[in-house]
């Protein structure tokens, strides 16, 4: 029961609005283009979503806008002698519903406007799943293919010290992003435990499992890929046995999706990496395919379980599901019209573009979207802060079964929420999440 004026009147203009919107069937479309820039794709369907709430214009400022940017300079000792400078960034997009979560990435083409756009879409995530998180992101700009490890551990080490006061197991919980792994978090776990005096592992997950990594981590996104899919598919009455998939991506998500979904009676009829995609109408023997990658150098090239296509070719095939795993904006304005699965279900973050979005709705081609799809991955996350903060391990059978009634659970209450609103699975994620952030405001208020 709702009894504070402001709170009331909050929840009563949003359905107010929504029903306005829904009656007229008409959404004001995002003043905003997106192909190829992440922040533009969230904001865009921020907005969308943000329309159908009834979104006031202050919360919108509010959550548009991160709540913290820190930009940092690293001075490093290179291997030769010599100090180079490098850039280092932590955005905290939101904290209001509990510690920031999200990941380090070390790349060359970190920025800060990038950090900011990855940063929101971890509040979204961590809102979608109904997990106690805030989003965050950092980033330093550097090339790890090019640093011997004592320049990545320099590096890594300078950066924790560098976001001592903002990292903290109740303040900013960081994670591996690209070009970082179990052994940055170790590092950075070290560091953090140095600088209060006292070993504190729940500063950082997605270490190795001696520090207290949690079991069932590895392989955490691409089974909640799965559950998102067999939830999509059972909506779509589209039996598992009879199915047919396609997976984009055979890296850490794509895999374990692959294995998981075949696992369970789907036919993997088609996978790729950056060496090509290989497609054998009998299906592919995934766990063949796996230990292929894994005897050549995380490669799939030359894979003689399948015949090799085009690259494209892999997103356009007709198949009853397909798992986009690799990057982001592969499904555009440009080959959307061809896609011919019924189901698309994002285990990468950020594969269709919002242009793309409006024709694969018209095509009555349901999305299970990244925000909700490729969430196992922070879900198992969390729990591994869990045991860290608890003093205790589970079981990888108990990390799985909770997961797997998180994704479910999140499954339904997107679906439920675009049937409500006549609205794609995309947007209920983004509305269901908005929503979930924008009343923890209310409630707390204090502008
Ligand atoms: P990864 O590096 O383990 O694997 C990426 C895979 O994509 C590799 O097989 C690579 O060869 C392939 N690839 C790259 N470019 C390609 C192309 N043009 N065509 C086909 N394949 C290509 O990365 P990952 O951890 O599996 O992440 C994949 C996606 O999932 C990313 O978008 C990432 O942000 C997202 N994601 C990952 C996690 C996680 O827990 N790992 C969680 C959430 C989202």
């Amino acid at each position: 029961m709702i009894t504070c004026n402001g709170l009331y009147l909050y929840n009563f203009t949003i359905v107010l609005n929504s029903l306005k919107n829904k009656r007229m069937g008409y959404i004001e479309p995002a003043p905003i283009k997106d192909e190829g820039n992440p922040f533009e794709a969230m904001m865009s369907r921020f907005h969308i979503a943000s329309q159908i709430l009834g979104l006031d214009d202050e919360l919108y400022n509010v959550l548009k806008s991160p709540a913290k940017q820190v930009i940092v300079s690293l001075p490093i000792t290179m291997d030769d002698g010599s100090i180079r400078v490098f850039d280092g960034y932590r955005v905290i997009h939101s904290n209001i519903l509990g510690p920031s979560k999200g990941g380090i990435r070390f790349d060359p083409g970190v920025s800060i406007d990038e950090v900011k756009a990855l940063a929101a879409w971890m509040t979204w995530k961590c809102a979608v799943v109904d997990i106690p998180y805030g989003g965050a992101k950092g980033g330093v700009q550097c090339n790890p293919r090019e640093m011997s490890s004592g320049e990545m551990e320099r590096l890594m080490r300078a950066y924790t010290l560098a976001m001592t006061e903002i990292f903290g197991p109740d303040r900013d919980i960081p994670a591996p992003d690209m070009g970082t792994g179990p052994r940055e978090m170790a590092w950075l776990m070290d560091e953090f435990s140095r600088s209060r005096g006292m070993t504190i592992n729940s500063v950082v997950t997605g270490k190795p499992l001696v520090l207290g990594g949690s079991l069932g981590r590895t392989e955490a996104t691409g089974r909640g890929v799965m559950v998102s899919a067999l939830a999509a598919m059972e909506k779509l009455k589209i039996n598992p046995y009879r199915a047919t998939c396609a997976v984009q991506g055979f890296g850490n998500v794509g895999s374990f999706a692959a294995l998981l979904m075949a696992e369970r009676g789907v036919k993997i009829v088609a996978i790729s990496d950056i060496s090509g995609a290989y497609y054998n109408e009998n299906g592919i023997a995934i766990e063949n395919a796996i230990d292929y990658r894994n005897g050549n150098n995380g490669s799939l090239e030359g894979f003689s379980g399948a015949e090799l296509i085009e690259g494209n070719e892999l997103l356009e095939l007709e198949v009853d599901v397909l798992i986009p795993a690799a990057m982001e904006d592969v499904i555009t304005s440009r080959n959307a019209e061809s896609i011919k699965a019924r189901l698309i279900v994002e285990g990468a973050n950020g594969p269709t573009s919002a242009k793309a979005d409006t024709i694969i709705n018209n095509k009555g081609i349901m999305v299970a979207p990244d925000i909700l799809a490729n969430a196992g991955g922070v879900t198992v996350s969390y729990f591994e802060w869990v045991q860290n903060r608890l003093g205790y391990k589970w079981t990888g059978e108990r990390v799985n079964r909770r997961s797997d009634r998180i994704m479910k659970d999140a499954f339904d209450h997107v679906y439920s929420t675009s049937q409500e609103y006549d609205i794609s699975m995309r947007i209920a994620a983004y509305v269901v999440a908005i929503d979930k952030v924008a009343k923890t405001y209310k409630y707390r208020g204090g502008f």
